[in-house]
């Protein structure tokens, strides 16, 4: 699996960051990025999760 947030999308709301925080982190502008594109298998439900969980739809999987 590979991960991005749409940086047009993001509002900062942090929930990824706080349900996969080896994934995701917030940058200096207070907005979230991916730490890597590539999804360790062991995150991936992690993910899923905060994909369903991000508020403005701004996490995108392939
Ligand atoms: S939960 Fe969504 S909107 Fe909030 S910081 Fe994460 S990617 Fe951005």
């Amino acid at each position: 699996m590979k991960v991005w947030v749409d940086s047009d999308r993001c509002r900062g709301h942090g929930v990824c960051v706080a349900l996969c925080p080896d994934v995701f982190e917030l940058n200096d502008d207070g907005y979230a990025e991916a730490r890597n594109p590539v999804v360790p298998s062991e995150y991936i439900d992690a993910v899923v999760d905060a994909v369903d969980a991000c508020p403005e739809h701004a996490i995108v999987t392939e």
